[in-house]
């Protein structure tokens, strides 16, 4: 998504607060306005009977109508609408929360829709053909419409309200299930943010802030509903979504929300490591990455989630490469190229790989397998924090072994090596390793010239490559020192021990 950088995002953004102030004046001086009341909304599906109303509601709804705020529904994509008219007709609430007002309000494009509804997954399921409910943590519906899949989740409630189903706790006090519900309003204060916390619904095409979120997306805050450190507690992954949100919309994190964070880090050290690669693939890969990795440093929670490219990073090359890496992730998301989690984490595992694939070399054991096993301890000791899945470690690995094979370019063994389903990553990231000051250039640049070339062309460059030219120093140490394999050598890159 883009943010402001546009004139058209920002002039939307300027309308939108302009619309908003006017709408605070507006409130100020009629206090008994009727768009800011405490009571809940009504609706044609009425409350369940003899729901106390919550203890902890100090909120204070504000509805924005039609009028005075910028999202109009043809924003909002057909499928949700759809959902939300179903819901509707059925005698349901239904609001579109989340992302969708939040980037909307902004000027950006939502990436998906989330819907909140009073009907239950299973209420809602009937209403749509072929619907899923999913999640062990929080049931959703996954309801199907074309080919665009709506969350829609049911409203959230207390669990001091003394419903029957208690939310369970990890012995880390983290919530495992969470599947009170409530309504509006006990669902607006359990999401995390309070611009995370806005609804719009098509039946008045009004927005209900319970939280405060409209006057923080005014002031491009990221503000934790209720106590902060209790909030992380129950779920660590929040902080890293309040700096993946800081970074994403240029933010800041609101003082009382930034507070706990370092405090709190080590908590995220009990979060699934399947979670929290689902996390760090929104955190790295999704138009921001560079940003968001300087924020989870200030905050302390990098270390976290890569400690071993974290503990590199005093290395003026590690930090640089890091960086690049990230970068180039964040250039090519904005211009539609195809990234991969492999190249990223290829990139920031590799400076750990590096120095232990040297440290292995000193104490004498041969280049190849000294990277083989340098790969296997980084890449284990990694997948306590985040997962990496198969598909993306084995051509993580791949990126890494190629590095090797690069400098090797006589006979044939440059032509084959373009023909390998990991050549451009390997190419790509040599050339990341060369930017970094990690190794000196010039392999990268006759690579990118080789490719460039006729057959005829690229023979003669391949007959020009020096004898012993560029190639890894170990293992041109190692090849002089044992004066046995030369380039015609069938034994190739195996280990002469
Ligand atoms: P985006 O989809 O652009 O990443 P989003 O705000 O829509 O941002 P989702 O992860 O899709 O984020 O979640 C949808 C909504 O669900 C959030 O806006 C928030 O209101 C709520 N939510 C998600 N995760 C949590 C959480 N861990 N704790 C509390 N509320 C959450
Ligand atoms: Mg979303």
């Amino acid at each position: 998504m883009q943010w402001a950088a546009d004139k058209t995002d920002s002039r939307m953004f300027n309308t939108l607060i302009s619309r908003i102030k006017r709408w605070h004046d507006k409130s100020k001086s009629a206090e008994s306005d009727s768009t800011v009341e405490s009571s809940r909304p009504g609706s044609k599906h009425s409350p369940r009977p003899g729901r106390k109303k919550s203890k902890r509601s100090k909120n204070t709804r504000t509805v924005i109508a039609r009028g005075d705020h910028c999202l109009s529904r043809r924003d909002v994509s057909r499928a949700a609408l759809t959902v939300m008219k179903r819901l509707q007709e059925a005698g349901f609430e239904a609001y579109i929360v989340g992302g969708g007002v939040r980037d909307l309000l902004l000027g950006g494009h939502p990436k998906d829709f989330d819907v909140a509804t009073d009907a239950t997954p299973e209420q809602a399921k009937q209403l749509f053909r072929g619907a899923r409910i999913v999640g062990r943590r929080f049931r959703i519906l996954h309801a199907r419409i074309g080919r665009e899949v709506i969350e829609v989740t049911t409203f959230r409630g207390h669990h001091s309200d003394g419903e029957a189903h208690e939310a369970q706790q990890s012995e880390h006090g983290m919530l495992l299930r969470d599947n009170v519900y409530g309504d509006l309003e006990s669902d607006a204060v359990r999401r995390d943010f309070t611009v995370n916390a806005l609804y719009y619904t098509t039946n008045g095409f009004e927005i209900h802030d319970y939280t405060g979120g409209i006057q923080d997306i005014e002031q491009r805050l990221i503000r934790m509903i209720g106590d902060p450190a209790t909030r992380y507690k129950e779920d660590p992954v929040r902080m890293l979504r309040a700096v993946r949100f800081a970074a994403k919309l240029d933010f800041d994190i609101e003082p009382g929300t930034a507070a706990p964070l370092r405090e709190l880090a080590p908590l995220l050290r009990n979060i699934a490591p399947a979670r929290l690669f689902d996390e760090v693939l929104k955190l790295l890969m999704s138009g921001n990455g560079e940003r968001t990795f300087e924020l989870l440093r200030e905050y302390e929670l990098w270390s976290h989630l890569f400690p071993d490219n974290a503990r590199m990073l005093e290395s003026p090359e590690a930090l640089a490469l890091t960086r690049q890496a990230l970068r180039n992730t964040d250039t090519r998301i904005r211009s539609d190229q195809r990234v991969t989690p492999a190249f990223l984490y290829a990139a920031l595992l590799w400076p750990a790989v590096n120095s232990e694939q040297k440290f292995l070399s000193d104490k004498g054991i041969p280049p190849v397998p000294a990277l083989a096993q340098a790969a296997q301890k980084i890449t284990s000791a990694q997948l306590v924090h985040t997962a990496i899945p198969k598909r993306f470690s084995m051509p993580m690995r791949e990126i890494w072994d190629m590095q090797s094979r690069l400098p090797r370019r006589g006979g044939e063994r440059a032509f084959r090596l373009m023909e390998h389903p990991r050549f451009r990553a390997a190419y790509d990231f040599l050339l990341l390793r060369e930017d970094s000051g990690e190794i000196p250039t010039g392999l990268g640049q006759w690579w990118t010239e080789f490719q460039q070339q006729d057959e005829e062309q690229r023979l003669q460059m391949v007959r020009d490559v020096p004898r012993n030219g560029p190639r890894g120093s170990k293992s041109r140490g190692r090849r002089n020192r044992g004066g046995r394999r030369n380039r015609t050598n069938k034994g190739g890159d195996r280990p002469s021990n």
